[in-house]
């Protein structure tokens, strides 16, 4: 069934007003924060969640080495000062382990088990103008009508599985790092392949490789990773943290990425070698994202960014004793930082050890796989009893245009956003009253600190449904124009960075025919939260209400 027809037999049984006033979709962070904030304004509340608990991307990715790339005391809620004293981060980076625990430990706490269905997975939904409400199914064959339908179901949750010619054929274990098994794998002893070597592969390669009786990587592009020198927390840590919270706090909302650190203010050009070199060492020994604001114009400058890019090149050349591998590790196809930078622990020094090879696929491409290795277009063929699929996701769009959504007059997202996606703030789309993303194509998103992007997202949806109710409107709409306004202003926006000169997945490149073009919005979650806090202001400017 289409969600059209689902519709239609919806307005057949004639039923009265919306069970709910919020549907939420997903019961990760996002989904967690709606939910404790819609309840407690007043409405009835109820998340879908295709995974048997919390935890949105981190109950999915549970590969080795998972770990997140923002520092866990910032990676965090910040609404619950009560919340942020009674959990305690045992790491500077938490592991993936950890961050499930602290979703479940703040499901707990606020008690958000009772308004989530676990293991359904919506498949459509439509809105009704007759009933302004919208009416949606699961997979699995139950229906529900709500006010809202939020789209809370994450940026990077839907797995990229690309055409690998012959996979069908390999006759031993394949893992996709986003749907890793939760009872973990055994490599011991194994021979291992990993195609691709973005986050996900970088994490994870160093620490296959302490098990493993052989790794064999396939790279297509490589990445630039700087060192997380992760480490654990102790109590001067927390001493620390403690005393400057409230001003990090407030601090990192207004900043550009949503973490808190030294955002250089002076170009890479306008000082000398030394002090270059001088600085990136010193971002280097610190480690992590902060890396690409140790400049102000690395995002912005070919000339400023390639200073950084080569200092990382030597840095792999310095790590990696073989040449012919460093030089294969050396990205030089695109500025840094264009891709996800990635965060690693021993990545580069792995391939110092004697069982692990990296097999260049730019030299010799992988011709296709066979049933008990692969076959690269020179005739080798590696031997391999495991495939590890590092593909990533089908960023920012996949999990939302996996939903067959149609607005009741005729018009599915889908064909909506059929040369790409469209948004008024990132947060709403035209033509589809009463229907919100969280952390959308067209706000920072997965340029930021999640966390605070949440936060930001879901206090503004609270807000906006507290205003309705207040003002007697049975919904919201952008209007045409504010949506064509915002998705000019977010693409020219992102032009004029580096960003689109690299094959990335914030740009759809890695995603066969999807649209080619920069989904988040660049200008800063501090500029952008001033924009959707005077749109509220301004009367919900470019929305039109619905009438009740
Ligand atoms: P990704 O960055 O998209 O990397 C996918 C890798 O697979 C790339 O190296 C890609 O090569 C390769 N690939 C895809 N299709 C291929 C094919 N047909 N043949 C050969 N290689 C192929 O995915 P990811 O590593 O899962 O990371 C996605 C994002 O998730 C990250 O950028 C990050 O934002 C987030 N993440 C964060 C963390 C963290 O530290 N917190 C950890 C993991 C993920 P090409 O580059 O040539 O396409």
């Amino acid at each position: 069934m289409v969600a059209q027809e689902m519709a239609e037999q919806e307005i057949e049984a004639g039923r009265g007003e919306a069970a709910l006033d919020a549907l939420i979709i997903g019961a990760g962070f996002s989904g967690l924060y709606l939910i404790h904030l819609l309840r407690g304004a007043g409405f009835r509340v109820l998340a879908l969640e295709a995974g048997a608990d919390v935890g949105g991307t981190w109950y999915w990715n549970r590969y080795p080495g998972a770990c997140c790339d923002v520092e866990s005391l910032q990676y965090s809620f910040s609404f619950s000062p009560e919340l942020e004293r009674d959990w305690r981060w045992q790491e500077r980076y938490a592991a993936q382990p950890e961050i499930l625990a602290y979703a479940r430990f703040v499901a707990q706490r606020f008690d958000l088990y009772r308004d989530i269905l676990f293991n359904r997975r919506l498949a459509r939904a439509a809105f009704i103008p007759e009933r302004k409400l919208w009416a949606a199914e699961t997979e699995e064959g139950e229906r529900f009508t709500a006010r809202f339908l939020i789209m809370a179901s994450g940026c990077l949750s839907l797995p990229n599985l690309p055409a690998l010619p012959g996979l069908e054929d390999f006759a031993g274990r394949v893992f996709h790092t986003g749907r890793w098994p939760h009872q973990g794998v055994e490599f011991r002893g194994r021979r291992v392949g990993v195609i691709g070597t973005g986050s996900s592969a970088i994490q994870s390669i160093p620490v296959i490789a302490r098990e493993a009786a052989s790794v064999s990587v396939f790279q297509r592009t490589p990445n630039y990773s700087v060192p997380a020198h992760n480490r654990p927390l102790g109590e001067e840590d927390y001493a620390a943290w403690f005393a400057a919270r409230d001003h990090i706090r407030a601090a990192a909302k207004a900043t550009r990425n949503g973490i808190y650190c030294e955002f250089a203010t002076d170009s890479a050009l306008e000082v000398d070698e030394g002090e270059r070199q001088r600085r990136y060492e010193a971002r280097w020994a610190a480690g992590g994202l902060p890396f690409m604001a140790a400049f102000r114009d690395l995002l912005l400058d070919e000339r400023a960014n390639e200073t950084a890019a080569e200092f990382v090149r030597d840095k792999i050349r310095s790590l990696v004793r073989d040449p012919e591998t460093a030089q294969a590790l050396a990205p030089r196809f695109y500025p840094i930082g264009t891709k996800r930078l990635c965060v690693d622990t021993g990545y580069y020094e792995t391939y110092n050890l004697p069982h692990v090879r990296l097999y260049d696929l730019r030299r010799r491409p992988l011709a296709r796989i066979a049933k008990k290795g692969v076959m690269l277009g020179d005739g080798t063929f590696v031997p391999l009893d495991d495939l590890v699929l590092a593909t990533g996701f089908d960023a920012m769009t996949g999990a939302i245009m996996a939903v067959d959504i149609t607005n009741g007059r005729g018009l599915s997202l889908r064909e909506h956003w059929r040369d790409g996606p469209r948004t008024y703030l990132g947060l709403t789309v035209a033509g589809f009253p009463n229907l919100f993303l969280v952390t959308g194509p067209g706000s920072p998103s997965v340029l930021s600190n999640m966390m605070v992007s949440i936060e930001q997202h879901a206090e503004w949806i609270r807000d906006c449904l507290v205003a309705l109710r207040r003002g007697g409107a049975a919904g919201i709409e952008a209007t045409a124009e504010a949506e064509e306004g915002w998705t000019s202003h977010v693409a020219e926006v992102g032009v004029r960075t580096l960003y689109p000169r690299a094959n990335s997945w914030y740009m759809g490149a890695n995603v066969e025919g999807k649209p080619r073009l920069f989904m988040p919005y660049i200008g800063g979650v501090g500029v952008y939260r001033e924009i959707c806090d005077a749109v509220a202001r301004e009367a919900y400017r470019g929305f039109d209400r619905l009438a009740s």
